[in-house]
């Protein structure tokens, strides 16, 4: 039985069932990467997000296309070509390849489309065209400006008004634009900057055009999901849907807005101009990958994150109790043999199907691994509990590996102590007791503890966790 999707729609301001445009096949775009350095923390909760949101309807629905772009021609990619002396091409090339690297190693599945803004010139001239055309744009001095006043519901996703948006705007207007409010679909590129030739001279597309034209070559005019992190709201979704709408005749261009809240230091929102991330990549050297993960769930994808490495270490300590489980009660690793055939429970499905409540998914896992460590010591045959948390897990993108491999795994996490050496010290511990050496079996537990590891002994040896 499926779940009924409920999901908050930026543009409605309200919760409201998922009703998919053609339930045979859900279309959803995510605005990928400007691709000109690593990608932060913080560019990472879109992918987990969506990603989730993305297994979700695969479970829900026969056929899902996830497409997102990879912004490939852009200032920022020219402004750090110019500062290094490196080759733009061997820029993107670069990056993109190390975003994928890191997004695969945070669990997200691959989109099914990832297009390029520079493999799409093409399309994007041929929707400036149509645009001006209509009368929606106009050429001014080798740029192509979108007249916000040729449409009335301009302002209908970020709540603006063409007024306000004007008595904002803090940098000089220039002195081509018609009204203040206008923005650029293509600006002219001077012989050093890269550019396509255009019916408008040499030059290079606007931001927003990018993503309008990709989504409607690869989703269509009408599509169901259109998602990104809250900074996009304004004003880049606002122009997708002018450019979009606008292009196409009125028709709606996207029926439900997603879009993630900000991940935080102190705070702030983390970003490169503040200097304030941390890469995926150097936390990666630092942290076991699905604890990362696990930290970007934690939090309801609306709600702002801040990110401390406490919280990485909290979200270790939680998949050590899951590993735990999953070691005790399926020793021979069963539950994975047969990973294809899983169904997650209910009350997991239940939680994602409230606008993607992770969170309440997590608790949920926990519940499962309580009742497992309750309800049996030693178990040969993984029972309904474990079951559970091992599917739901996997619903999650968690679970990725063997608890062994887990628990031997040699990334340590922080400054504290790795699993191997905690079992070293364990299997130390032991040898000192058999030998009578008392003092020095309690100094090794107390030399844990300080390191916020605890032991305790039971029946079946000695367990540990962290606290
Ligand atoms: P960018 O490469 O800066 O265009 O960002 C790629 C994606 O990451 C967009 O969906 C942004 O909204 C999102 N993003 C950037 N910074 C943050 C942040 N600090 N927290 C959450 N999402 C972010
Ligand atoms: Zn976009």
């Amino acid at each position: 039985m499926s779940a009924s999707l409920q999901f908050y729609n930026t543009l409605t301001r309200r919760q409201e069932p998922f009703a998919p445009l053609d339930p045979a096949h859900v279309r959803m775009y995510v605005c990928g990467p400007t691709v000109y350095d690593f990608a932060h923390i913080g560019n990472a909760r879109p992918v987990v997000v969506f990603d989730i949101l993305y297994r979700l309807l695969r479970r829900q629905y026969p056929k899902v296309t996830y497409a997102r772009n990879i912004t490939d021609v852009d200032d920022k990619i020219i402004a750090a070509a110019k500062d290094s002396g490196e080759p733009i091409d061997a820029i993107t090339a670069r990056t993109s390849q190390a975003y994928h690297e890191d997004m695969t190693a945070l669990g997200a599945l691959p989109p099914d489309i990832e297009p390029r803004a520079t493999g799409h010139i093409a399309e994007m001239i041929r929707m400036i065209e149509t645009l001006i055309a209509r009368g929606n744009a106009y050429v001014a001095e080798g740029h192509v400006l979108f007249g916000v006043p040729t449409m009335a519901s301009y302002g209908k996703l970020s709540g603006h008004s063409r007024d306000e948006l004007i008595a904002g705007a803090r940098v000089e207007v220039a002195p081509y634009k018609r009204d203040p409010a206008d923005f650029v679909l293509w600006k002219p590129s001077t012989a050093e900057q890269p550019g396509w030739d255009s019916p408008w001279g040499r030059g290079r597309p606007g931001w927003h055009i990018e993503c309008s034209a990709m989504a409607e070559k690869h989703l269509g005019e009408s599509f169901d999901i259109h998602g990104g992190g809250l900074d996009l709201i304004f004003p880049h979704h606002e122009n997708e849907i002018a450019q979009s709408e606008c292009a196409h005749g009125g028709r709606p261009f996207v029926r439900l807005w997603m879009h993630n809240g900000f991940l935080t230091v102190n705070g702030e929102k983390m970003s490169k101009s503040l200097g304030n991330f941390f890469t995926v990549r150097d936390l990666l050297d630092k942290w076991p990958a699905e604890a990362i993960r696990l930290l970007l769930m934690k939090t309801h994808y609306r709600a702002p994150l801040d990110f401390t490495e406490e919280g990485l270490r909290q979200a270790r300590t939680e998949l050590d109790r899951f590993y735990n489980a999953l070691r005790q009660f399926d020793p021979a690793g069963r539950l994975y043999e047969g990973a294809g055939t899983l169904t997650p429970p209910a009350d997991v499905m239940d939680a994602l199907a409230d606008d993607l409540n992770t969170a309440l998914a997590l608790a949920r896992l926990h519940e499962h691994a309580n009742a497992a460590f309750q309800s049996a010591a030693v178990a040969h045959e993984p029972g309904p509990q474990v079951s559970a948390l091992f599917a739901g897990g996997r619903m999650l993108g968690l679970f990725n590996q063997r608890p062994e491999a887990w628990f031997k795994g040699t990334v340590g996490g922080g400054n504290s102590l790795s699993e191997v050496e905690i079992e070293a010290q364990i299997a130390a511990r032991l040898a000192a007791r058999k030998a009578k050496d008392f003092k020095e079996a309690d100094r090794i537990r107390d030399a844990l503890k300080a390191q916020g590891v605890v032991l305790e002994d039971g029946p079946g040896g000695t367990t540990w966790r962290r606290v």
